[in-house]
């Protein structure tokens, strides 16, 4: 039988990984960007007006300036699909070695990008308080798919925005005005705190911890790219007129400019559970890809 198998070396992962920390972590997505432009034609608030303009010219300096776009520069969290006929290997040039550690390879590329951009080390113990120096360990979720290629995706998540989140186990009767109210009163709850306008990812269905991570991968959709259901759509456009009801505003100051997008991702749950998640992203929503 042929051998279809590709090999790849963890040196030319944890290069790639390193690369796209740095990119995301300088340069605001084109869809974000493109969000608050048009969130600021309608915003008629003269302090939310001028804050939406700040945040465009925070994003233009860090681009021009080699700057992070914040001084968060968040914890790693990576979506991973591996190829099943791809083999990792340790030697330098994919040719030959033992079989590679695709988690090691991720976190040797954290440890490079987070040094080599100057990237703000974030992570620490959650007792003493000792930062582990080098933002690892990153959080990965990793599939396994057809073929023979390694797509990465990270996200740059801070803690101001990832703090506002919450997952709850709703009664199957409260249904999606139930979801609605959730969404609302965390919102309301959250004020400034996320640094709005915020993007808010919904993991809906799953178990008690399907729902979150449902919700964090919900929110690496592009804001222009529509749900693919249309009734997932119309429930998004719903909640996100909401949403901006409330007023909050941009920095939580006041205005229009609430929320960028609601982003909805499902799974089918238990008969007797309706698990919600909301993960609540910040203006500064950094992510980025690799394909290799
Ligand atoms: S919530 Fe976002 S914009 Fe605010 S400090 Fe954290 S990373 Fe920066």
């Amino acid at each position: 039988m042929m051998n279809n198998c590709r090999t790849l070396s963890v040196n030319a992962v944890s290069e790639a990984v390193a690369a796209l920390c740095v990119e995301a972590n300088l340069h605001l997505p084109k869809d974000v960007a493109t969000a608050l432009e048009l969130a600021r034609q309608r915003e008629t608030g003269a302090l939310a007006s001028g804050i939406l303009d700040q945040l465009a010219a925070n994003a233009q300096i860090a681009a021009a300036q080699c700057l992070p776009l914040c001084q968060d520069t968040g914890l790693a969290v990576f979506f991973v699909e591996l190829g099943r006929d791809l083999r990792l290997a340790n030697g330098a040039d994919g040719a030959g070695g033992a079989d590679g550690d695709i988690y090691a390879a991720i976190n040797e590329g954290v440890r490079r990008g987070y040094a080599e951009g100057f990237l703000r080390k974030s992570v620490c113990d959650p007792f003493s308080r000792a930062n582990t120096g080098d933002n690892t360990p990153a959080v990965i979720h990793l599939r396994l798919v057809p073929g023979r290629s390694l797509r990465i995706v990270y996200m740059a998540k801070g803690g101001g925005s990832e703090n506002m989140s919450r997952v709850t186990m709703l009664a199957p009767a409260e249904g999606w005005e139930g979801i609605k109210r959730f969404v609302l009163e965390r919102v309301r709850e959250a004020g400034g705190n996320p640094c709005p306008p915020i993007i808010v990812g919904l993991g809906i269905g799953g178990n008690f911890e399907l729902a979150p991570l449902l919700a964090k991968e919900a929110l690496l959709r592009c804001l222009d790219e529509p749900n693919p259901q249309p009734d997932l759509r119309d429930k998004e456009a719903e909640l996100l007129e909401l949403i901006n009801d409330l007023g909050v505003g941009p920095m939580g100051l006041g205005g229009r400019t609430t929320c960028l997008g609601v982003l909805i991702k499902t799974a089918p749950c238990h008969i007797a559970s309706l698990p919600l998640a909301v993960n609540i992203q910040c203006h500064s929503a950094r992510h980025g890809e690799v394909l290799l």
